[in-house]
C-alpha cells in the first residue's frame, strides 16, 4: 500500500477539520488534550453502533462473534504497533488515567510495602502523580521525585541519590503534556533495570509523535490513550510484560476476568483478561485498534520532517514575541509549545484566540507541581498534530501577535 505524504490529502480523512468556529476556519492546536478522529474511525463506530453490537467473549450468536472478532483484532494490531511479544500483554483499559491506576492498585498491592519507595518526576501530569501518592498512603510507602532542569530537561544525575533497594517501581512520562521534549526513557530504564526495578512509561503523548518499540526500550509497562492518537475516548492500553502481568493480582472483581466462580473460591481468568472485567468499551476498542491502523498509513519519515519544520518555525516565531516564556526547550522537541506571555493572563489570552477560531488549551494543564515549580499559576498551550499545517502556524503566530498588543 501506498503511504500517505501529503498534508492535504490527510486533511480530507478529517471531518473536524473543515468547521467553522466563530466564524473563522478552525485552526486545532489542543491535540494534546485529545486530537480529532480521521473518517474509518469514525465509520466504524457507526457500522458497530448501528449494527455489529453484540458483547463480547459471551455468546455464541453471529453479532457477538463478530464484535469478539473485532475486539481482539483491534489488539492484534496494537500488539503488533508496539511490538509487544505476545498479545496476551496488551490489556485494553478506560485511558491512560485508569492504566496507571490499574498498576498502582495491583501492582502495588504485590509488591509496596511500608518503607518502600517509588520515583517519578517533577514533570508528570496528575495522572501519573496522584495514583502513586494513593498507593503510598495505602502502604506507608515513600514518593521520590526526580527534579528537572530550567528547561524542564530530567535531571538524571540526580537519579543515584534517589534510588535506592527500598525503590519498587519508577513511572515516568516519555513525552511531558507541558514541556513538549522526548525524554531519554532508554537511558533511565538501564539505569533502573541494573537495580532491578521495573519502570513505567506514560506513553500518552509518547505515542503519538515517536515510534514505541517495547521490547527494544524492555520497559515493564507502557500506557497510553486512544483519543490522542485519533482514536475514541475512552479507550486506553495498558502494556506490560507477561512475567510481571502474571505475578500482578486482579484489580476490579466481575464478569469475563474469572475462571470458575462459587461462594467459597473464584478462580481467575488468564492473561488478558484477568484485568477486563466487566463489559469493556468494545466498540471503542475497535475503533482504538482502527486508529493505530490509521497511523500506519502515514510515511514517518514525512511525518518527522513535517513535525521537525513546524517546531523549527514555531521556536523561531514565538521567540520574537515581546515578554513571551517558553517551558521546555531542548534538541529533541515534539510541536507542542507552553508558554506564558509577561503581564497577560493565560486564560484571557486563550479567550480571545478562540474568537479568531484557534483552539488553545490554558490553565495548569493537570500538571500543578510543575506550574509551582515555574512559579506559574498557569500557562498557554498550542499542540501540533500531523493535519495541521504551516500556514495555521503562521495565522496563529500574528493573531498571538495581535492578541498579546491587545492585552498587554
Ligand atoms: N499523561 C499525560 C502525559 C497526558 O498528556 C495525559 C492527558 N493529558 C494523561 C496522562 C492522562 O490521559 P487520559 O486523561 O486520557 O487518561
Amino acid at each position: 500500500m501506498e503511504l500517505i505524504k501529503n498534508i492535504s490529502e490527510i486533511r480530507e480523512l478529517f471531518p473536524a477539520l473543515k468547521q467553522s468556529v466563530n466564524g473563522k476556519d478552525l485552526v486545532y492546536f489542543d491535540n494534546g488534550a485529545t486530537a480529532q478522529k480521521p473518517i474509518s474511525v469514525i465509520e466504524l463506530i457507526n457500522k458497530m453502533n448501528s449494527g455489529l453490537n453484540g458483547n463480547i467473549h459471551r455468546a455464541v450468536h453471529e453479532l457477538s462473534a463478530r464484535s469478539t472478532e473485532l475486539y481482539e483484532e483491534a489488539r492484534s494490531e496494537i500488539q503488533t504497533f508496539l511490538n509487544a511479544k505476545e498479545r496476551e500483554e496488551i490489556v485494553f483499559t478506560s485511558g491512560t488515567t485508569a492504566s496507571i491506576n490499574l498498576v498502582a492498585n495491583s501492582f502495588c498491592q504485590k509488591f509496596l510495602n511500608k518503607g518502600d519507595a517509588i520515583i517519578i518526576t517533577e514533570a508528570e501530569h496528575h495522572s501519573n502523580i496522584v495514583p502513586w501518592q494513593m498507593a503510598c498512603e495505602r502502604s506507608g510507602a515513600e514518593l521520590r521525585v526526580l527534579p528537572v532542569d530550567d528547561k524542564g530537561v530530567w535531571k538524571l544525575e540526580k537519579l543515584p541519590e534517589i534510588l535506592g533497594s527500598k525503590v519498587k517501581i519508577i513511572s515516568v512520562a516519555h513525552i511531558s503534556n507541558v514541556l513538549g521534549i522526548i525524554n531519554p526513557i532508554k537511558d533511565l530504564i538501564g539505569i533502573a533495570h541494573k537495580k532491578g526495578i521495573p519502570v513505567l512509561i506514560d506513553g500518552a503523548q509518547g505515542i503519538v509523535h515517536t515510534r514505541v518499540d517495547v521490547q527494544e526500550l524492555d520497559c515493564d509497562f507502557y500506557v497510553f490513550s486512544g483519543h490522542k492518537i485519533y482514536g475514541p475516548t475512552g479507550t486506553g492500553v495498558l502494556y506490560g510484560k507477561r512475567e510481571i502481568l502474571d505475578k500482578m493480582p486482579p484489580w476490579m472483581g466481575g464478569g469475563d476476568m474469572v475462571g470458575t466462580v462459587s461462594f467459597e473460591k473464584t478462580t481467575y481468568a488468564e492473561l488478558p483478561l484477568k484485568f477486563e472485567a466487566g463489559t469493556p468499551n468494545f466498540i471503542g476498542a475497535a475503533a482504538f485498534g482502527e486508529a493505530v491502523r490509521f497511523v500506519q498509513t502515514i510515511d514517518n519519515e514525512f511525518l518527522k520532517n513535517h513535525e521537525d519544520e513546524m517546531v523549527n518555525y514555531l521556536l523561531e516565531k514565538l521567540a520574537t514575541i515581546e515578554g513571551l516564556k517558553l517551558y521546555g526547550l531542548a534538541p529533541n522537541k515534539i510541536p507542542l509549545f507552553s508558554f506564558t506571555v509577561e503581564g497577560v493572563h493565560p486564560t484571557d489570552l486563550a479567550m480571545l484566540m478562540d474568537k479568531m477560531g484557534i483552539a488553545l488549551r490554558s490553565g495548569q494543564m493537570c500538571s500543578e507541581p510543575l506550574m509551582t515549580k515555574y512559579g506559574v499559576t498557569g500557562m498557554l498551550r498550542a499542540s501540533l498534530a500531523m493535519y495541521n499545517t504551516l500556514e495555521e502556524a503562521e495565522y496563529f503566530i500574528e493573531y498571538l501577535r495581535r492578541s498579546v498588543k491587545m492585552l498587554s
